[in-house]
């Protein structure tokens, strides 16, 4: 399923171009990455339109980069992991974002999924990040520019709440906007020691699962 439909970029350096994004997927493949339709997504996702122009060059390196008031777009390697821990042994359709930044973990969700809800709590960054997919055409992201500690109650529930900061606890009313078998894949820590969990619904309830360390911004209250 092909969604977006990218600008091509010739800035004759080469660094953005389709063997640049090729080398990016091999390496991800290297890894660890193994969901096939990720590796597909992350390929169709220009991700140096993400970002600011005079990092272009250094978009389909495996690295976080800057995108402005301290925040970062995240190291493709976290977003191919994070994506196929949303996807993993359920039927994901609906997922909630917290955390837009630039758009693009949503965009790679959404090549993959019916709808992507994404909130942002700074104004300027989701307010890029909406005109990102119109430029792109994704007509199945939609955006919110609020504290998304709380969720977004109006849509729920969803298959999978992906978080990208990282929070010392979750509100509970995350949970409660999760259909039954839904996810909740999220950073949890401290500025350097962070780990990636997973928590997955059931009869027993929510089971929580360690899945790697990770080095995000924070989760922060209030809006900008
Ligand atoms: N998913 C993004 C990663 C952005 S970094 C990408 O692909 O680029 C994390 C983002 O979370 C930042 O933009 C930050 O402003 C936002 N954020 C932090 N706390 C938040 C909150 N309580 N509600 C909504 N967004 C929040």
């Amino acid at each position: 399923m092909i969604r977006a439909r990218p600008r091509t970029n010739t800035d004759g350096l080469g660094m953005t171009s389709p063997r640049a994004r090729e080398r990016l997927i091999e390496s991800l493949r290297n890894n660890g990455i193994r969901n096939e339709r990720v590796l597909d997504a992350m390929r169709q996702v220009p991700r140096h339109l993400f970002i600011d122009e005079a990092l272009a060059s250094r978009a389909y390196e495996d690295t976080a980069l800057p995108i402005g008031r301290g925040q970062t777009i995240s190291q493709p390697w976290v977003v191919a992991r994070m994506t196929e821990a949303v996807l993993e042994g359920h039927t994901c359709r609906k997922v909630l974002e917290i955390g837009t930044g630039s758009g693009y973990q949503a965009a790679v969700l959404a090549q993959l999924v019916d709808d992507v809800y994404s909130v942002e709590r700074i104004d300027e960054l989701q307010r890029a990040a909406r005109r990102r997919f119109r430029q792109l055409a994704y007509r199945n992201i939609h955006c919110r520019h609020a504290d998304g500690q709380l969720g977004w109650e109006e849509n729920a529930p969803y298959d999978a709440v992906i978080v990208t900061a990282a929070g010392s606890a979750f509100d509970q009313q995350l949970l409660r906007q999760l259909t039954p078998d839904g996810v909740l894949v999220a950073p949890v820590g401290e500025p350097g020691s962070q780990q990636l969990m997973r928590w997955r619904g059931g009869e027993a309830g929510w089971k929580p699962e360690v899945l790697c360390q990770v080095a995000f911004v924070p989760l922060l209250s209030g809006t900008l």
